[in-house]
């Protein structure tokens, strides 16, 4: 299979993607490229097309023109076969968990695995137990319902889901939505640490600045159907662009930039959005 987008190193090339509902126009012309081992965030006011973007991304949707190429493969033109391995080389969580209330804790982690492999049932529970540690949580919830769960360790669930084929490419939608200061504070580093232990490529959909703040290399902000800026958040909180301004002009905006290293819980190292270490 040709893999230029590998040469290239752009694990995401959105090439002048236009998409419409009807009328409703919802992106026009967008471009965009995130880099290998990049934690990429897009951010953009309520209705701007984001959730719909990150459909287009992982082959839930089509735009309606456009080129769309994600791990070497254009999306647009893909085969039934070709997209059912390219589906096991990326991982997901959805903003609302997406975690099935008559499995247990493990059995959920573990079903790509059941879906995916041939792996025997022991195995397939030791692989989901050894991500639920990976993401702080205790062996003994594995037997639990995700009911029983505090939402973040649902999100932590999630996580430990989206990671367990060792996917190259991770899609978050708001990770930290919803969360307390501390368990927010955890999925930062959790996210960090994904990305500095196995070189994954991140890419998150998120209105929580200090996440922005802490964990993103660049950042792009969607308005009008478009791409308005793309860079660091230090670069962005620059711009003079009015759609980019509104992000870093509100009263919630100006604290997260002042108190850039935790949300008020535990201390942690000194990074902002562009110092991050980033395995080349
Ligand atoms: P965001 O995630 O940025 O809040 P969405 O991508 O969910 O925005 O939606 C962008 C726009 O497209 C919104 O106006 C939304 O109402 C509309 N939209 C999204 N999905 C559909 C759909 N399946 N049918 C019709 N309109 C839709
Ligand atoms: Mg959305």
């Amino acid at each position: 299979m040709a893999d230029t987008s590998l040469q290239r190193d752009h694990v995401i090339d959105i090439r002048q993607v236009s998409t419409r509902f009807g009328k409703h126009v919802v992106h026009t012309d967008l471009s965009l490229t995130v880099d290998r081992s990049e934690i990429f965030a897009l951010i953009g006011g309520s209705g701007s097309g984001k959730s719909t973007l990150l459909r287009e991304l992982v082959l839930l949707q089509q735009p309606d023109s456009g080129s769309i190429r994600v791990l070497g493969e254009e999306l647009t033109t893909m085969t039934d076969d070709a997209a059912a391995a390219w589906r096991q080389r990326l991982g997901v969580t959805f903003q609302h968990g997406g975690l099935f209330d008559a499995l247990t804790v493990s059995e959920n982690v573990g079903l790509p695995l059941r879906e995916h492999t041939r792996l025997d049932k022991q195995l397939i529970d030791e692989l989901a137990m050894a991500k639920l540690v990976m993401t702080g949580l205790s062996p003994d919830v594995g037997s639990q319902r995700p009911s029983e769960l505090s939402g973040g360790m649902m999100k932590r669930v999630a996580l430990a889901r989206a990671l367990v084929l060792d996917p190259e490419l991770l899609f978050l939608d708001e990770p930290t939505a919803g969360l307390d200061p501390a368990s927010a504070d955890a999925i930062d580093e959790l996210v960090l640490r994904m990305r500095d232990l196995f070189g994954i490529t991140i890419f998150i959909v998120s209105h929580d600045l200090d996440l922005l703040w802490q964990v993103a290399d660049r950042v792009a902000v969607l308005a009008d159907g478009k791409v308005q800026g793309v860079g660091s958040m230090t670069e962005l909180s620059q711009m003079a662009v009015p759609s980019i301004r509104q992000f870093f002009d509100g009263t919630r905006a100006r604290a997260a930039q002042t108190q850039p290293h935790s949300r008020g819980a535990a201390p942690k190292a000194a990074m902002n959005g562009s110092a991050s270490s980033k395995p080349k």
